[in-house]
């Protein structure tokens, strides 16, 4: 008997997971990986896109290259989730699952926030960090605000790394003295769990100018006047506004019953949901990590390790530990890294390694090393 597993969404989380099963159970498994997409892009290729550094089509995977024993890959729309059946239906036909793994991810609610889309722009998906690259060469003068909406949201160095960016970019076009750069940011530091990384961030904007803005949030803009409204009703004017939109799980998670509080919740050790059979890993759970592409594929391992132990009959593995690398964007071609733990302690730590080309180098490994494990290229 093969062990039926359907995975919803292959993003980082399943990517992995389908990698690891495949691997070490290849003839005994049965697994059907669904995305409505027909490619895969890291999180960070969207700050590659909006700064003009890669096309958008250099930067996507295609799933047509997934050749896993066991593994099917399929290009469905999923439109309804029953979790106490494991019963899956899509745009093109219904799964039924022994394992259903929930790995869906987070959306954006761009209508949350009124007057984002007539004036001003998001970055945290594909056509919006295209937008932003063609409104760049516009921007020669003003003010510019790279400006957090609400929380949680994905990958949380991104916006002190798109601040950093922007620098780098109107520098290199000889403008910068023209512009002024805000970053609002809900927290009172850029990274909290890792003080050494904030104060490398606080430092890299006091070098280059930039004000960082804390403990707000952008709840508003009034594109007549142009000013964007802080959670406290102050006002900031602006010419460029870069945003993180409002986050929420996909429509067909919230339909599904799945959640509460806007999030799916699971046991942080294993990541079980209340109903037998059903797994959720990744942005689409409110496990306690943040949302990185990182940390689903760390919970992605967990689940892999504990199905493989369960068939083979082998030790189950350790608690999920919520710990990963970051890297952090500094502009000239300099990246520094963050090791973050969120579980295994009573709080969450976090250590940094100082920007440096060693670093990007080996952001480019950390890609690369994805690419040719989950595709073959
Ligand atoms: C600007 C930016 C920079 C980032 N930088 C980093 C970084 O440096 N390091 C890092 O670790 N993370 C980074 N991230 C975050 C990272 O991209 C996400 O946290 C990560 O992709 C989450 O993985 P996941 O598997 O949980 O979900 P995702 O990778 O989002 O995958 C979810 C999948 O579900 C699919 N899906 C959703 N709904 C449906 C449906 N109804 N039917 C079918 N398919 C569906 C989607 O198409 C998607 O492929 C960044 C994100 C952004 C926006």
């Amino acid at each position: 008997m093969k062990l039926r597993v359907v995975v919803l969404g292959a993003g980082f989380g399943g990517l992995e997971l389908s990698t690891m099963l495949s691997e070490a159970l290849a003839d005994r498994l049965d697994l059907t990986l669904i995305d409505k997409n027909d490619s895969f892009i890291f999180g960070y290729s969207k700050l590659d896109v909006m700064f003009g550094r890669k096309t958008p089509g250099a930067v996507r995977l295609a799933y047509r290259n997934i050749l896993k024993p066991g593994v099917r890959f399929r290009q469905e729309e999923i439109t309804a989730i029953d979790p106490e059946a494991r019963r899956v239906t899509t745009n093109r036909g219904a799964y039924d699952a022994d394992v259903l793994v929930v790995a869906l991810g987070a959306d954006y609610d761009l209508d949350a926030t009124p007057g984002l889309t007539a004036g001003g722009n998001e970055f945290y998906s594909v056509a919006g960090a295209e937008r932003v690259r063609e409104a760049l060469p516009t921007f020669s003068k003003g003010r510019a605000i790279v400006g957090v909406i609400s929380e949680p949201f994905k990958c949380p160095p991104a916006p002190s790394e798109a601040a950093l960016l922007l620098h780098e970019h109107l520098t290199a076009g000889g403008v910068r003295a023209a512009c002024e750069i805000s970053l609002v940011m809900p927290f009172g530091v850029p990274i909290p769990p890792s003080p050494a990384t904030s104060r490398a961030l606080l430092a890299a904007f006091a070098e280059r100018g930039i004000t960082f803005v804390p403990n707000r949030r952008v709840r508003a803009l009034d594109p007549a006047r142009r000013v964007a409204i802080l959670d406290d009703e102050s006002e900031m004017p602006y010419d460029l506004f870069l945003g993180i939109p409002k986050h929420r799980v996909p429509g067909v998670v919230a339909a599904s019953g799945m959640t509460v509080d806007g999030w799916i919740p699971v046991n942080p050790k294993n990541l079980q949901t209340q109903f037998p059979g059903v797994y959720a890993i990744g942005d689409v759970t409110s496990v306690g990590t943040p949302k990185a592409g990182v940390f689903s594929e760390g919970a992605a391992r967990v689940v892999a390790a504990s199905l493989i132990a369960e068939l083979q009959g082998g030790e189950q593995p350790a608690a999920y530990a919520g710990a990963g690398s970051c890297y952090v964007e500094f502009g000239g071609e300099r990246v520094g890294r963050v090791d973050v733990d969120f579980l295994s302690g009573p709080s969450p730590t976090g250590s940094f390694i100082e920007p440096s080309v060693a670093l990007a180098g080996e952001k480019q490994d950390f890609g690369s090393s994805r690419r040719a494990r989950w595709f073959g290229l």
